[in-house]
């Protein structure tokens, strides 16, 4: 404990010497993690397709440190055209975990949870694979009205996922991620952007213990940072609380994303850097490392 009075009496070196400590410590807490990422929340949509093409994207991956990505895209033709350059990618680097997305197109993203063409086609591509070895996932899924998870294909895919161990990346809110934990309660749900709504951090904490096997994904979390672009107490506190249980995602839905994917994964690096190291690896790599048995990236 340090009275005023102790301050005044300090010789002049060690006010100095106080005054570097508490510079460093200021440094220390700036520097961004510099490890590997883990981006759990990719797109290549059709869109993207057209205009990054795969060695392109793969390029920035590398610019930004990704050395794993979840991909999924509408249609699933371009997840398929990133696990297909196995060659490219090793080369870059990056390890690709293909999941299935629900969506054909544009419409499909307010109807699959009712609509039984959907579980066939992820029948199908269960069944057919891509070039680089089997899906491992569902989704990236959207759930609009929280009632829909209790639609019949959507129970109907919740319980594939945890008969079939595949993960669930599901755009949802905080209703929906209890409806959809009562239909497979093992099943590995990841909850893509841990409540885009704003849920507040208490309430998100509280699925997280009620739902041990439910992990939350950080693109686009109100309040996960503030105006510096540095994390916010709250969700240091939680992060620091559940190291294991977040992951970081670039969420590349439209091609502006993909021109600022560089960028995005400096914006994650920052806000990592605000956390003990231990736990920064744990978010931007380790728990979606582990969570697909991924070996550790070769330097
Ligand atoms: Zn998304």
């Amino acid at each position: 404990m340090w009275r005023a009075s102790d301050v005044a009496a300090a010789p002049l070196w060690r006010l100095l010497a106080i005054a570097a400590w508490l510079l460093s410590a200021a440094a220390a807490r700036a520097e961004p993690y510099g490890g590997p990422l883990f981006d759990a929340h990719l797109h290549y949509n059709v869109e993207a397709a057209a205009s990054y093409p795969v060695e392109d994207v793969l390029a920035r991956m590398q610019r930004a440190g990704v050395r794993a990505i979840i991909a999924n895209s509408r249609p699933n033709d371009g997840t398929k055209s990133l696990a297909a350059e196995k060659t490219r990618a090793a080369a870059a680097g990056v390890t690709v975990v293909p999941f299935i997305r629900l969506y054909r197109n544009r419409a499909d993203y307010t109807g699959w949870f009712a609509d039984p063409t959907i579980k066939t086609m992820v029948d199908d591509e269960l069944a057919r694979g891509t070039a680089n070895g089997p899906y491992r996932g569902i989704g990236e899924f959207h759930l609009y009205d929280a009632a829909n998870a209790n639609a019949p294909v959507a129970r109907q895919l919740m319980a594939l996922a945890q008969a079939r161990q595949l993960a669930v990346l599901a755009h949802a809110d905080d209703r929906a991620i209890d409806l959809l934990m009562a239909h497979a309660p093992r099943a590995r749900l990841i909850w893509a952007h841990s409540g885009i709504g704003g849920t507040p951090p208490e309430r998100v904490r509280a699925l997280l213990v009620r739902h041990p096997t439910l992990m939350g994904e950080l693109s686009y979390r109100p309040g996960l940072t503030e105006g510096d672009g540095r994390l916010s107490p709250q969700w240091r506190a939680l992060l620091t609380e559940f190291p294991r249980r977040f992951l970081i995602g670039s969420d590349t839905w439209i091609n502006e994303r993909w021109s600022a994917y560089e960028d995005l994964m400096r914006g994650a690096r920052l806000w990592l850097g605000d956390l003990p190291p231990a736990v920064a690896d744990r978010i931007g790599w380790r728990n979606g490392a582990e969570l697909f048995g991924l070996a550790e990236p070769v330097e």
